[in-house]
């Protein structure tokens, strides 16, 4: 028989998926409701098995973002799905990632809980990338439980079901669901405590050489900003301070804010995407673009092609490099289809404001960069080449 204290207190972080194909209404309302509905319910119910249990909600999309701290507090956590945003399309591999260095500091911090992951999706069909392999395996290796309910969405068969396997090779479930009815019990079930036979302690002397592990793959880009944070900086209701910097103005490529600018998107402090190239040049990781957090210690990573263009001379003088790579080798800028334009979840390069339907879009097919037909044509002019990567304008 099962007794009490076979249970161990779980710290669990609700991965929601907050992607565009979320919003499509689904029957008679979204599945980004039904969604906010279910994780709610899984709040209430986890936290009534166990107050001592805590819990931590990230919405993942293009970006991601935690909407609160761990906490026990079901009103709290239930007040905090009101936060969410809609954002582009779902990269399930930066939420786990995200996830997973959370759930790290908390077994830094106190070890022997039970750890989980919450995955609520309605993508059926997802590649199943090699970082994507890694980070189930470290996760397994950690005792890290990666439950995944998919709402919505299609079936898959069996052995292209990548959110199955990521489950299973965590010892952890996966379910699919289209009504509601089983939707309630089946969270249910995922809010109950996971039994475990053999009793790891983390803290053993294995661990530290298992965490090292986490860096090239769990590692998560800084957040851009949002089109709504973009049009208040625009306006100048908020002048963004570099944490690095300490200026608006990006002392590298001499661009406000909104365009050279980013968030760490563990503790929001603002940094400028070159600042925190420096900053990644100088730390002691074998892969030069990858950093912690000069605030909150979390992994980031800066793109490849932004570290390539970088180079740090002598401490504080900067130059950006002429890369003959990059830069003078020929672009091509492709047309947008116009159905495609409302999820663009980026802003013009060139002139920082966002797409409407019916605009002209072109895309850079070297640096994916966006702009638009007006805007193209005035950079055309003005430098013959596309402004991010440098590339020639074929
Ligand atoms: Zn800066
Ligand atoms: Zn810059
Ligand atoms: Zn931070
Ligand atoms: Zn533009
Ligand atoms: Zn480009």
């Amino acid at each position: 028989m099962l007794k009490m204290s076979d249970m161990k207190i779980e710290d669990t972080v609700i991965l929601w998926d907050c992607s565009r194909s979320m919003v499509r209404a689904h029957k008679k309302t979204s599945r980004l409701r039904v969604a906010q509905k279910i994780i709610a319910h899984f709040i209430e119910t986890k936290l009534s098995i166990d107050p001592k249990d805590s819990i931590s909600v990230v919405i993942f999309g293009s970006r991601t973002k935690k909407l609160t701290d761990f906490s026990n507090y079901p009103d709290d956590l239930k007040e905090s799905l009101k936060k969410f945003e809609i954002m582009g399309k779902t990269k399930l591999d930066d939420g786990i990632a995200f996830a997973l260095q959370l759930l790290v500091k908390q077994i830094q911090k106190i070890g022997g809980k039970i750890y989980r992951i919450f995955v609520v999706t309605d993508i059926s069909k997802y590649k199943l990338s090699d970082r994507l392999k890694k980070m189930a395996k470290l996760a397994n290796g950690l005792g890290i439980f990666i439950d995944i309910c998919q709402i919505g969405g299609k079936p898959v068969e069996e052995d292209k079901n990548v959110l199955k396997k990521i489950a299973k090779a965590t010892r952890a479930e996966y379910a699919f669901f289209l009504n509601m009815k089983a939707l309630i019990r089946g969270v249910e079930g995922f809010a109950s405590k996971k039994i475990t036979q053999e009793s790891e302690d983390y803290f053993d002397p294995n661990k530290e050489k298992k965490i090292p592990k986490l860096i090239t793959e769990v590692s998560v880009d800084l957040r851009r900003p949002s089109i709504n944070e973009i049009r208040e900086m625009m306006k100048s209701k908020v002048d963004y301070k570099c944490q690095i910097c300490y200026q608006n103005q990006c002392p590298v490529c001499k661009s406000p804010f909104y365009a050279c600018g980013r968030f760490c998107p563990s503790c929001g402090r603002p940094i400028h995407l070159h600042c925190a190239s420096m900053w990644a040049e100088r730390s002691d990781f074998p892969e030069k673009n990858v950093f912690r957090c000069p605030f909150c210690y979390f992994l980031l990573k800066i793109p490849k092609s932004v570290q390539k263009l970088m180079s740090v001379t002598g401490g504080q003088s900067i130059k950006i490099m002429d890369n003959e790579d990059l830069a003078g080798r020929p672009v091509k800028m492709v047309r947008i289809p116009d159905e495609e334009i409302v999820d663009i979840d980026d802003a013009c390069s060139y002139c920082n404001t966002i797409f409407s339907p019916g605009e002209k879009v072109y895309q850079c097919n070297a640096c994916n960069s966006y702009y638009h037909e007006r805007c193209l044509s005035e950079m055309y002019n003005e430098l013959k080449a596309c402004r991010v990567c440098g590339g020639k304008i074929t």
